[in-house]
Formats: structure tokens, sequence, C-alpha cells
């Protein structure tokens, strides 16, 4: 039962084959059995789950047809729900329960969704293996010794054990595709300013995009139906006729030009992974895409670029949690200073730390122009380059991550974690839609194969990735011990 996909279950409430009650049911207890070998989620909010189930039910009993009518889902916590606690992974924000929905949520509910709770996540997304997380480390799945990558591991191992169906994630580097591709589900960051930010705790404002995480593309098209659309609340959010992403599933792959970036298949590439990407090509070719090979000269400048930019917009970001306006507040402060430093050396983790500091020390007057500066003109770069395969072909595709999933406790020198996105990060400095789907197995653990897109082309994006899983099975794969 629980191996249905979101689509599958759409399907089966709409024909009233099974009520959104006891969808709901079945999920909730395969959390309360499973999530304690996983920690995928933070909070799991059992009791208004059925409410606005029964509320579903009723709607069914209607004949309302809305996109997610009664289908369970889970929201990554960095997402503000309101009257339920959003920690965003850390102790900075450990009790805190938002007095409002983001604009995200307030539209996957009236789309009918059932919220089974917020799922676990690295400290406001810093991370690429979920071990950041003030509530401690996400299990993966597939080998529970391992990370689920991040930073939305709890969303990815959550979907991937199949505790839910779908969940969102957001990506400001990689944290939906990257954890998508460890978990062995399908996920998409869509083109930046396409799904609103509003009530998205904010990590690096101009990278930042939520987006949808599922077993398969249709899964997921059905999903950014739900989240994606211009909202006035954010002033990034981008204005354009609503469009159908399940309407092009179904349109075959002849003619359509696939760009192989020889940058991506080059040193640091798992040779097994690279096995993998390269049967997928040979299945897409079938279904009569056409390969090239193009470049991206200047994508090995992505990860230093990032991590001048990312950390920046974080340290301006995260200014706010001061134990005055916002955040956990240390016990009897001596004064001002002491109030300050002392919380916020208790509320944030090292990771946090030291993005903040690097941040701090990038935009500062002496060195603005050295770093800050340089790395933006770096982005644009990075961008030309896209803009200029875009000319020659209409997707490009690679594998998501150099390696499979790494055991937990493996990457300890930051800059070897930070290297996890090195094919992720340069889709969100440009700002363009990606996707990582399942691909393969290796050792028993799951490969994603990386799609990227042209600007506003999720719709092909998914068609391509629905072409791909009408021919394999890999997205149907659960591990042993949550099947
Ligand atoms: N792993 C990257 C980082 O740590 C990306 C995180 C993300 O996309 N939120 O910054």
């Amino acid at each position: 039962m629980s191996q249905e996909t979101l689509s599958g279950w759409v399907r089966k409430l709409q024909a009233r084959e099974i009520s959104s009650r006891e969808l709901t049911r079945l999920y909730l207890d395969r959390i309360e059995r499973l999530d304690p070998q996983l920690n995928s989620f933070i909070t799991v909010t059992a009791e208004s789950a059925l409410a606005q189930a029964e509320a579903a039910d009723a709607r069914l009993a209607n004949g309302e047809q809305t996109p997610l009518l009664g289908v369970p889902v889970a929201q990554k916590d960095i997402f503000c729900t309101e009257g339920v606690r959003t920690s965003c992974g850390s102790r900075m924000l450990d009790p805190f329960v938002s007095p409002y929905n983001a604009t995200v949520v307030e539209r996957m509910n009236a789309a009918g969704a059932v919220m089974l709770g917020k799922t676990n996540m690295d400290e406001f997304a810093m991370g690429s293996s979920n071990e950041t997380s003030f509530y401690g480390p996400v299990r993966n799945p597939w080998d529970t010794e391992r990370v689920p990558g991040g930073s939305s591991g709890g969303s990815a191992a959550a979907v991937g054990a199949r505790l839910v169906p779908g969940a969102t994630g957001t990506d400001t580097g990689g944290s939906i595709r990257q954890p998508a591709a460890f978990c062995g589900i399908t996920g998409l960051k869509p083109t930046y300013g396409r799904v609103s930010r509003y009530g998205m705790i904010a990590f690096a404002s101009s990278l930042d995009q939520g987006g949808p995480m599922a077993v398969t593309a249709e899964d997921c098209g059905l999903m950014l139906n739900a989240m994606a659309g211009f909202d006035e609340r954010d002033s990034t959010s981008v204005e354009r006729p609503a469009e159908d992403f399940t309407a092009g599933l179904n349109q075959d792959l002849t003619g359509l030009r696939i760009g192989l970036p020889k940058e991506f298949f080059g040193e640091g590439l798992d040779e097994k992974v690279r096995g993998v990407i390269d049967a997928a090509v040979e299945v897409l070719k079938g279904r009569g895409a056409e390969i090239r090979e193009v470049s991206l000269p200047n994508s090995h400048l992505s990860v230093p670029a990032y991590y001048v930019v990312a950390p920046a917009e974080c340290s301006s970001n995260l200014a706010r949690f001061d134990g005055v306006r916002y955040g956990h507040r240390c016990d009897n402060p001596e004064d001002l200073m002491d109030l300050y430093t002392r919380s916020r050396g208790e509320g944030f983790g090292d990771e946090v730390k030291r993005r903040i500091m690097v941040g701090t020390y990038v935009l500062s007057a002496g060195y603005y122009d050295a770093y800050y500066l340089k790395a933006q003109k770096v982005r644009r770069i990075i961008a030309d380059d896209f803009r200029n395969a875009f000319e020659d072909v209409d997707v490009l595709l690679g594998p998501t991550t150099p390696e499979l999933p790494f055991a937990l406790g493996a990457k300890a020198d930051p800059v070897s974690m930070y290297l996890s996105d090195i094919y992720t990060i340069a889709a969100n400095l440009a700002g363009l839609p990606a996707m990582s789907l399942p691909a393969g197995e290796i050792d028993g653990l799951p490969v994603g194969l990386q799609l990227i897109g042209n600007y506003f082309d999720e719709a092909r994006l998914l068609g391509v990735a629905h072409q791909y899983q009408q021919e394999t099975d890999w997205h149907t794969r659960v591990p042993a011990a949550f099947a």
C-alpha cells in the first residue's frame, strides 16, 4: 500500500477507493513505527493532520477536485507553519511556533494537502549530510549508517522510506537534488522566483528556492502545480501565466537536444556513478533524444563563488537572531553585549557560526571588492556559460553528485563536505531549474541523474524525467527495511 505514488493516491482518493482519513492513518502509523530508525521528522502533527483529512473527505464527498485533495505531505522545517513549531533545525528557533503560514504551506493547504509534520534538516539549511541539525542526524533508509544528504535530508529520507508520499525541500546549492539522489527519489529545484520564498526562513536569499520531493516526476509536477505562482509578498517572485506542470509529461523525446557538460564528467567523478549516467543517456537516446557534448568552462569556479556569496547573505539574514528581535535568549545576561554574544553563541551550531564569520569577513570594508564583488562577477560568467550552452541544446544532463551516500561522520573537514555540491551549485548561481531522479543502484545505494533546464523550463525537465521513468524502474525501488 505505502508503495503507491502521490499521483496514484490522488486518483484513488478521487475514485473514493480510500478516504483521506484512512490514508493519513496509514502514513502516521508508518512514521510512528519506522521513523525512530531515521529521525526524519522533527515534529509530527497527527491531530491536525487527521482534522485536515476529515475536511478533505468532506470536500471529496462534495465532488471537489483540487490538485492535492486529501493527500498526506510533509513540510521541511524551514517553512513557517501556523501554530506549529518551526525550528529550521536550530536551537535558535527550537521553541518557535509560527503565527502564520509560508505561502508554500498556504497554497498546499488550499490545494487540499494534509500535513503530517515537519521534517528534519541541516541547521538553517547549511549542510550536505543533515548532520548539523540540532535534533540529531537523519539516517539514510538505504543504509542507516550513511547520511541521507542535506539539507533537505529529512524530507528525502521520509519519502525514500515511504513515510510520506511527497515533501517539500529547499535548494540553495543542491539541498533538494543531492538528498533526492542519496535517498533514491525525485526532486526538483524550480527556476529562481517560481516558488514564493515568503515564510521560508532565509539562508541565502538570492539562491534559495523551494521545490517538491516525491517518488516520480509526475508527483513533483502535481506538487509544483500547487506550490508555484506569483506572490506579491516576495519581491523576487516572478509574475507569469499559470502553467500545468503535468500537461507535457507524455511528449516524446524525438529531436530533443541533450547536452553533456564535459566538466561534469571529469576528475573526481566516481567511475561507477559515471557508468550509471552513461546507461541513462542510452535510455534517453532510445526514446529519440540527440546527445551533444557541451562545455561550461567556468563551472570549476562555482563552489568557491558560492562559498563567498552564500555566507555573505547568511551573515546578513541571520543577524536578526539576536535574542532580542528573534530567537533564543540566554539566561541572566550581564549587559547588552553579553546578551547578544551568549544568545548567538548558544543558539547557533558550529557550521552556522563558521558561515557567519566568513560572510562577515567577505563583506567587510577592506575585503568587499576582493571577495564579494569578485564572486558576483564569477556568478555572472557562470550564468553566461549556461546561456551559451542553451543556444545549442534544450536540456543539460549529468550526475547529481560525484559519489555515493557517505557514512555518517565521514566528512569532518568542511571543504570536503562543500564539494558534495560540485555539480549542483552552478544552477543556483544562475537561477536555473534543475532536478535529480533515480537512475541506478551501486552496492545497494541509489544514484541520481541530474537534468538542468533553461529558465522556466520545468515542464520540459519533468517531461524528460517522466519519459525516463516510463522506461526504467529505479524510482519504484524501496529500501528493503521499509518496503
Ligand atoms: N550544501 C550546501 C550548503 O551547505 C547547499 C545547502 C542548500 O542548498 N541549502 O550550503
